[in-house]
């Protein structure tokens, strides 16, 4: 085996799309060989944990996961799990390229867009104190004390830390991913005229990091009128650079721009570990019944063959998948088709193998 994977079906349609995208991998025959660990639901009942030791041990002798989504149950007391798994990870960057498929007519043709989102701090750093608890009591009374300030005695508190370092790592992995993949320009999401020590601090840093790169285009804009550009005029953006709410918030609306969000992959990548997931969560709604679009993970599946240095067998596959949504015979429901998530994948892998009809 040239490379081992640890691969998480996750809940909902994840063992569905994971299944898909480990046909089309091992058609790829780059000498993959997984390890299948549980996370979520599956890992609940069978080890009492939603993400077990085994697994995160897993990810961290193979380095590289390929992981499905992940159901978090909603205004409960559970953490969600994927935050848990990048802050236990230290993937720090969410890499969601976003661009305009063959075959699949949106409203804007020409979408080229990769969205790079700060993954450990922000509101989504999971420090939150609940209504009516001794803590939030405590830091209601704190806040009174330094500054003054009135919470509500029946608030619920979730608290928003960005810090120099956390920002200054995330700007300089953006211009470098700029960099590296011949992107023009870097465009900074923010509301720094409100929150003036978080998002103020993001920009601050971000203005000090981009004079190290002179040969990337950079400029900055509030979020509410980045959103508002985005969906008039997406063309005008190329690399996005966000703080982890905001990202989580645009990768969605991207997706929306290019079809859904059954086509938009993603990485999580830190120094020493990286794991490949879709954008979209579980769909609950369509779950076990092949609906599911696979494009979004076998494509999450492609930036991980580029990550362990299978660089031609990832662009045989991403040009697999446009070929596929050319064609146009072979689709889900969402993309206006009756295929079934494997019969996708079947065709994709069918192409996959047929090395001399694609680029490499
Ligand atoms: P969702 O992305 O699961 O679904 C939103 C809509 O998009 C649904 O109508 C769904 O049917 C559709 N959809 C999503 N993926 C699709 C696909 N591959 N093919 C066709 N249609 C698809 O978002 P949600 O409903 O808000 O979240 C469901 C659960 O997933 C929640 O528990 C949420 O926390 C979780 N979630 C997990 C992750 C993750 O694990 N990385 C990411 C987002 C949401």
């Amino acid at each position: 085996m040239s490379h081992r994977v640890t691969l998480i079906p996750g809940d909902g349609i994840g063992p569905e799309v994971t299944a898909a995208a480990r046909l089309v991998l091992d058609a790829a025959d780059v000498g993959i060989g997984w390890t299948e660990r549980p996370a979520g639901s599956s890992a609940l009942e069978a080890y009492g944990d939603l993400l077990p030791g085994e697994t995160l041990d897993s990810i961290r002798h193979d380095r590289v996961a390929l992981k499905g989504p992940i159901t978090t149950p909603v205004g409960t007391g559970f953490r969600s799990i994927n935050v848990a798994l990048r802050h236990d990870l230290d993937l720090f960057a969410a890499v969601r390229p976003a661009r305009s498929l063959p075959g699949v007519t949106t409203r804007h043709p020409s979408v080229d867009l990769v969205i790079v989102r700060e993954n450990t701090e922000d509101l989504y750093q999971g420090i939150e104190y609940e209504r009516g608890s001794a803590e939030a009591a405590a830091l209601r009374e704190t806040l009174a004390t330094l500054g003054g300030f009135e919470v509500r005695e029946d608030a619920g508190v979730t608290l928003k830390p960005i810090s120099v370092s956390g920002t200054d790592r995330i700007v300089r992995f953006a211009f470098e991913y700029a960099r590296a993949n011949r992107r023009k320009k870097v465009t900074l999401g923010h509301k720094a005229n409100v929150m003036r020590y978080s998002d103020g601090l993001f920009l601050r840093t971000a203005e000090q990091d981009a004079a190290d790169y002179p040969d990337v285009e950079w400029e900055e804009i509030q979020i509410d009128h980045l959103s508002s550009r985005l969906t008039k005029r997406p063309a005008d953006f190329d690399v996005l650079l966000l703080p982890n709410l905001y990202g989580d918030i645009i990768s969605d609306l991207c997706a929306g721009l290019v079809g859904g969000l059954g086509l938009i992959p993603g990485a999580n990548i830190g120094w020493e570990y990286a794991v490949f997931e879709p954008v979209h969560g579980s769909a609950p709604d369509i779950a076990g019944r092949g609906l599911a679009n696979p494009i979004a993970m076998i494509l999450s599946g492609a930036m991980m063959l580029r990550h362990v240095g299978e660089r031609p067998a990832a662009e045989n596959l991403e040009w697999a998948v446009d070929e596929v949504l050319r064609r146009g015979e072979v689709r889900t429901r969402d993309l206006g088709g009756t295929a079934s998530t494997m019969e996708v994948a079947e065709a994709v892998a069918m192409l996959v193998t047929a090395w001399e009809a694609g680029p490499s």
